[in-house]
This record gives structure tokens, sequence and C-alpha cells, in this order.
């Protein structure tokens, strides 16, 4: 095989994943472009009768239609697949069409899914609200109770799902008893991993069945692109996953898998870089406000189980304020270089309050029953210098009155 134009499997698989990240899934074209190529090309062209045929009957490798194959989705979603540690993976076009196409594919009328408490709105949507109008009953428990999940079985539990720092409690699930009591039950694990990628956690590693992403946030990183991505074994992808997608079609746009594959580049740097400042920052914000959400520091109740499945505690924490709303909103319309966004991920800093955002439809006893309280912030920390985000925060904190 040429160097220029392919790369052989058997060296490259064995890449650790910060350089996967980098070159994983690179495919060159006859000019050997070093930069991925972008191909925005809905169909494809054949030499002859012949070879059309020999390709839908899948004798022959190519590419057929886009919502099929196409040359910079399929790069990204051989990158993903070789970061996480995962035989294949199925790039979507939203981190919610990822969520939707991982659980809708396995599941049938009549089956039971066990799901987290604390998690992104519309992740809870599909559990409460979605699942149940196809016969799919739901059970929502305490996701850091490992007796809970125990508790929630039935002949009929077909998945588990969680996110896990979850969104925006920070909630941490014991991924290693969790995982293996499902296993144990013949149960699916999803896990959806938006909030470390695989820069900062596998969860494969630590014994889950699938992945499943909003590659919106960290992955793109620069707040570009709403993208998706689903891991799992070949079985799982190859027999599941992609009978669902490839004929309800909600897949990745190629310029926007060309993105994330620049994103991808600067991942390892960027997680790194903003945990370290999110340290520094949520180490700040501590000493003012009185609870903090943080896994990263020791007063999180399950810091010792945060250090033993992350390996750096991310750019994403939460804070709580005593003065409810009036309060958290005093301190966001106080900021001058943190912006008031509901977005994560990005290399700028990022405020919201959940209560009136992103948690808006779970209603006031849904987000009681989830930990999400009127006084509560969520802060995505980004690669500005720490200090200006220091002395913004302390600024606003004051007006706050804090
Ligand atoms: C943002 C987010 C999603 C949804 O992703 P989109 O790309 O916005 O559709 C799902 N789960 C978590 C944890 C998220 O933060």
């Amino acid at each position: 095989m040429k160097k220029t134009t392919g790369q052989d499997r058997s060296i490259t698989r064995n890449w650790r994943p910060a350089t996967q990240a980098v070159r994983g899934g690179t495919w060159r074209s006859e000019h050997g472009e070093t930069s991925e190529a972008l191909f925005l090309s809905s169909g494809y062209t054949y030499d002859d009768a012949a070879t059309v045929a020999a390709r839908f009957a899948g004798e022959q490798d190519g590419m057929t239609y886009s919502r099929l194959q196409n040359p910079t989705v399929a790069m990204l979603e051989e990158r993903i697949a070789l970061m996480e540690g995962a035989e294949a993976c199925r790039t979507q076009a939203t981190g919610m069409a990822a969520m939707t196409a991982a659980l809708l594919c396995q599941l049938s009328a009549g089956d039971h899914i066990v799901a987290a408490k604390a998690a992104f709105g519309s992740c809870r949507w599909l559990v409460d609200s979605l699942l149940p109008r196809f016969g799919i009953e739901g059970t929502v428990i305490d996701s850091r109770d490992n007796a809970a999940w125990e508790a929630a079985i039935r002949p009929n539990t077909k998945v588990f799902f969680y996110e896990t720092p979850a969104n925006p409690t920070m909630d941490i699930v014991d991924m290693t008893f969790v995982n293996g009591l499902a296993r144990a039950h013949g149960i699916t694990t999803v896990v959806d991993n938006a909030f470390c990628t695989a820069a900062l956690q596998r969860p494969l590693d630590f014994g889950a069945d699938v992945v499943a992403y909003s590659a919106t946030k960290l992955m793109d990183g620069q707040g570009r692109v709403l993208a998706g991505a689903v891991c799992g074994s070949a079985e799982f992808i190859n027999d599941k996953l992609l009978p669902f997608q490839r004929n309800t079609g909600p897949n990745l746009s190629p310029f926007n898998a060309w993105v994330v594959l620049k994103g991808l580049e600067t991942l390892d740097l960027r997680v790194q870089r903003q945990s370290q400042n999110a340290l520094e920052v949520g180490r700040f914000i501590e000493s003012r406000v009185p609870v903090m959400l943080h896994p990263g520091l020791a007063s999180h109740p399950q810091y010792d189980l945060a250090r033993s499945q992350m390996k750096a505690s991310g750019a994403i924490f939460a804070f709580v304020l005593d003065g409810g709303r009036d309060q958290a909103w005093a301190l966001l319309d106080a900021l001058k270089l943190i912006d008031i966004s509901n977005n994560i991920g990005d290399s700028r800093s990022l405020m919201c309050h959940p209560a009136t955002s992103t948690h808006h439809n779970m209603g006031p006893e849904g987000r009681a029953a989830m930990g999400v309280g009127d006084g509560m912030l969520r802060l995505n920390v980004g690669l500005e210098d720490p200090q200006d985000l220091i002395e913004d925060l302390d600024q606003a904190l004051t007006a706050a009155g804090l």
C-alpha cells in the first residue's frame, strides 16, 4: 500500500488515542493531500452496470450513496472508533440523533430501559416521553446508587442509559459496577460520554457496550457544527445501528464531519488545558459559593470514584447559590468576559442557568427530583488565561452579593 494514499491498518490500529486523534482513519486521494479531503458529493458514478450490481450486492467495496457511505464521513468514523477503542462507529447529524438512534435501533415494544435521573434534558425526554409512545417503559434512578441500578432490573430490561459526569449535576456513575451488572444480566449499556470524550475516559475500557456522543461539544471544540456519533462492537453497529441509520437517515453532513476531523486534531491538548483551567477557576469559585459540584475538587462526594475513572476532571462544572434564580441571573448579567450560553465544550468560557435553559422543559418537580435547583449555574471553562476568567468571576460574584 502506498504511504501517501493509504495507511497500513495493521500498524495504525495500535497507535495510542492522542495519535489516533491526529492521524487515525486518514485516507488520501491520489493527490496525496496532507489534510483530509472534503468530499461534498451526495452520489457516485460507476464505470459500468456490473459494478453497480456488485456494490449493491456487497460483493465490491466502494461508495454508492452518501446516506450509506461518504469518504470524509468514513474517515471521521474510523478515527473516533480508533480513539474510543471500539470496533466500529457511525456518525449522526447531532448528539440527539445519536442518542435516539442508539436506543431505537435496539429497543422494541415490550422492552424496558433503566436510565439515570440526572441527564441532559433531551435525553430524559427520550426516556420519559418518546420511548413510552412505542411501548418501551423506562425507570429513572439515582445513577450514583449502585443498588438502585440492581433493584430496577426487570426480566425485560434491555438497556442501561447514563452520562458520567451527568449534565449538569456532575453525578458520577461507578462504571465498573454498573456495566458489570448489565453484562451479568445480558443488558446493553449505552453511555453518553459528551463531558469527557476518549481524551479523558473510554467507557468501553470499563465494560460498556455502546458509547454515544454529542460531537458538537468537546470534539468540535470550537462551537461551529452539530454532530453525533455511536461506537460499539462491529456486530452492534452493523446489525443493529446500521439498518436503522441507513433507512431513517439521521446522517452527518460531509462538511460537518470534516470540521470535526479538524477539531479532533487538537482534542487532547484542549481537553487537558481546559481541565487545568477549570480546576483553577473552580478552586477560586469554591471559596465564594455555598455548594460546588466539581469532580476534580475534594469537596465532590464522589471525588475518589471520578479520579479512578477520569484522566482529568474536564472543562465543565456547576455550583449552587443560596439566592435562587435572582442571584444566579445577577451573576450571569454581571459577566463581562465569560459569555452567557447554554453550549459546552467550546474553547470560549460559557455560563448558563440550567433551570431556565437546558432543563427548562423538565418542569420544577422534574428538576427538583434531578437535583437541578434555581440557584444552580453551569460553567464551561475555555482556553482563555484562567486569571482573566477569575477576575471576571470575582467582579460578577461581588455584583451578585457574594
Ligand atoms: C449537548 C448534549 C447532548 C445533545 O447533543 P446535540 O449535539 O446538541 O444534539 C446530549 N447529551 C449531552 C450530555 C450533551 O451535553
